[in-house]
Parts: C-alpha cells; sequence; structure tokens
C-alpha cells in the first residue's frame, strides 16, 4: 500500500466550474450558497468564453501587488489545468455535453463532472469515455436510511444505478462521500459496498461548515479522535481492492508544515454570478479575490481571501478558525492542541502492483 500527501503544485491548476447552482436536490448539507451565487444558469456561449479564459491563464508569474481592476495573468498551458463542471448539479445543464466536448477540444488535462447521480439529459448518451475522464456520484451513507436522510428519498437507488450505467457504457467513475457526525458511523461500511462497484477513485470529503451546513453548525463537524479512528483505515481497506483513495489531511501532524492553498497553488473555484474563489471555506462571504468583467479575469478590491492567506496563527487555517472552529481544541493555557491543514491538502493510498 502506498500512502502520499499530494503536495500543492503549481504546474497543476483546477478549475471548479459551477455552471449553474439550481439542483433537483436539496441535501442538508448542501454547500451552495445562492445567497452568494445567485441562481443563474449560464448561458453555453458564456461557458466556452470562461473555459477559453483560464485554458489561457498562467499564474505563475502574476504580482500579488496588482490593483483592483488589473488583468490577472496570462498564458497557461491548458494542458496542465483540470476541469470540473459542478452546480448545483450540472447535468441539469441543457448543454454540458457541448460545455465538455469545449473543455477536450481546448486541450484541458482532465475533465470531471461531479453529479447527484440523477443524470439528466441523457448525458451518458451525449459524452463518451473518451471525453471524460471521470463520472463522479455523491453517497453520503452506506445505506438508504443514512444517506436518503442527508440527500433525500430516492438519493440512494438513483445514485448506484447512474454508477452502474456509467461502468457499463465504459465511463471511469468515482464517489465522493462527505463525512459529518451524521455518517461517520457508516464510513466502515463502504468498503463492502463500493468494491462491487467498479469505480475506479473514492474521495473522502469532511463537512465543511457553509451553505445549509451552517444551521446545523459544529455538531456535524468530526473531532481529531474521530477522525483519526475511522478514516485512514477505511481508506486504506478500500485501497486494498484497487481502488485509488483521496481524503483530507484535516488535522496536521506534529512537525508537520502548514501551507495555504491559496498562496502555493492554483485552484479556482468560479460561480455563475462571475465571482472567482481562490479558498472554498470563503464561498459563504464576498471574499472572492477575482471576478469575471467582459471576458477578463480581474482581481477585487480589498478586503478579500487573499488578505488572510498570509496570516500565520497557531491554529493553522485562518478561514478555519473564522468559520468552523469546531474541529479545533485547546490546552489549559489557550494553545491549540493541534493545527488545521488547508482544507485542499489531500493524503492519497493505493495499491502498489
Ligand atoms: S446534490 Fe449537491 S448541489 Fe444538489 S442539493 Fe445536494 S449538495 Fe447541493
Ligand atoms: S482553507 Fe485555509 S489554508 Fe486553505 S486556501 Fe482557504 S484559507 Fe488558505
Amino acid at each position: 500500500m502506498q500512502k502520499k500527501t499530494v503536495a500543492f503544485s503549481k504546474d497543476s491548476s483546477n478549475l471548479f466550474f459551477h455552471i449553474l447552482t439550481r439542483c433537483n436536490l436539496a441535501c442538508s448539507h448542501c454547500y451552495i450558497n445562492r445567497e452568494q451565487h445567485g441562481e443563474n444558469t449560464l448561458d453555453i456561449a458564456t461557458i466556452k468564453q470562461w473555459l477559453a479564459l483560464f485554458a489561457g491563464r498562467n499564474q505563475t508569474g502574476d504580482s500579488p501587488e496588482k490593483e483592483a481592476g488589473d488583468d490577472y495573468g496570462s498564458g497557461l498551458e491548458s494542458g496542465a489545468m483540470n476541469v470540473v463542471f459542478l452546480g448545483g448539479e450540472p447535468t441539469l445543464h441543457k448543454d454540458l455535453a457541448l460545455a465538455v466536448k469545449e473543455a477536450r477540444r481546448l486541450g484541458f488535462k482532465s475533465i470531471t463532472i461531479d453529479t447527484n447521480g440523477y443524470l439528466f439529459h441523457d448525458i451518458l448518451d451525449r459524452v463518451t469515455p473518451d471525453e471524460v475522464d471521470f463520472i463522479s456520484f455523491s453517497l453520503d451513507g452506506a445505506t438508504k436510511k443514512t444517506n436518503d436522510a442527508i440527500r433525500g428519498e430516492g438519493c440512494y437507488h438513483t445514485c448506484l444505478k447512474g454508477i452502474k450505467e456509467a461502468v457499463a457504457k465504459g465511463f471511469d467513475t468515482s464517489m465522493i462521500y462527505t463525512v459529518s457526525q451524521a455518517n461517520l458511523g457508516e464510513l466502515e461500511m463502504m468498503p463492502e459496498l463500493v468494491s462491487k462497484l467498479g469505480i475506479q477513485r473514492f474521495f473522502i470529503q469532511v463537512i465543511g461548515i457553509r451553505g445549509e451546513s451552517v444551521e446545523e453548525g459544529d455538531g456535524l463537524q468530526v473531532s481529531r479522535e474521530n477522525w483519526l479512528d475511522i478514516v485512514p483505515a477505511v481508506a486504506e481497506e478500500i485501497a486494498a481492492s484497487g481502488i485509488i483513495v483521496t481524503y483530507p489531511k484535516v488535522f496536521l501532524d506534529g512537525e508537520e508544515p502548514f501551507q495555504c492553498a491559496g498562496t502555493v497553488a492554483d485552484n479556482y473555484f468560479v460561480f455563475p454570478n462571475a465571482r472567482v474563489y481562490r479558498c472554498p471555506v470563503c464561498e459563504d462571504y464576498p471574499l472572492h479575490s477575482l471576478e469575471i468583467q467582459e471576458n477578463r479575469l480581474v482581481k477585487t478590491g480589498r478586503v478579500n481571501e487573499a488578505d488572510l492567506f498570509n496570516l500565520t496563527i497557531p491554529e493553522g487555517c485562518v478561514m478555519n478558525k473564522l468559520v468552523q472552529p469546531g474541529n479545533l481544541a485547546y490546552h489549559d493555557d489557550n494553545t491549540p492542541k493541534h493545527r488545521i491543514a488547508c482544507c485542499m491538502l489531500k493524503q492519497e493510498v493505493r495499491q502498489i502492483t
């Protein structure tokens, strides 16, 4: 078994492209905040323009001192950029297939569709396994009872049916399981379930206290003890069946260095109201450091997320402390018992063949 921390890299960029915020479901922990990101659905012409915009970017030489309104970056090799189509539910967009084909034409390194499994507009018949690298399905429980309590009645069966259809048509598929107190107990049942599905990758996410989760707040967050007791062991068990497993580091070990992806990685979370975030934990606030204006990517005025990225605090991630402190713990003298890693720092476990 090989286990490694996936280092942040400037050589690889990720575009998380929310082409709409509309969804057929109303998951209790939905992270989409429509107050912040609107209800707009991008038309295909705009989607193509924005894909081309990111396909042509190169942020590495960009100066952080640029003022609001300045153009941002120039000329990234699109071959180094991955795109993930998101919503809401992206398959509700009638032109998702055209968006995928355009991303392929522009030479994106990989193309993924994240779906709740409902697969609207016959998407599996309108794109091919050569055009899409991964179709990623969200399931949040090993049983119908737990999954459907979070995601809604009927979602469990629909998701598993969608995976089976995608696998039968030759698509590479993955699954995303978002861990919270509501379903941590069923993670240990997932190795048996996923080993029969024919998926290639399994992503464990940790609940973010944003969007709909804010109401339940800290009660959903998982303690360090529970996380470390369960998640790494389940990851290894699933990896033993040949599936590559990725999960967020969340809690930094001992002297492990802290790094903020906002300063050392190229991630872009794009919303249909033209906001562009570098940090997903900031998405509940108008803290986006970039926006798209007249088909140009420009910096926003201060204060924004970029002002937080270089702050150093003993707890690690600043935004975690501000918006989801339920995973922190302190000694009697108020020093933190552990530090929180950047939410983008991942562990990957795979079988060595
Ligand atoms: S499927 Fe995704 S976008 Fe839709 S309600 Fe659930 S979490 Fe939100
Ligand atoms: S999650 Fe924290 S460490 Fe990661 S990009 Fe956001 S502010 Fe930076």
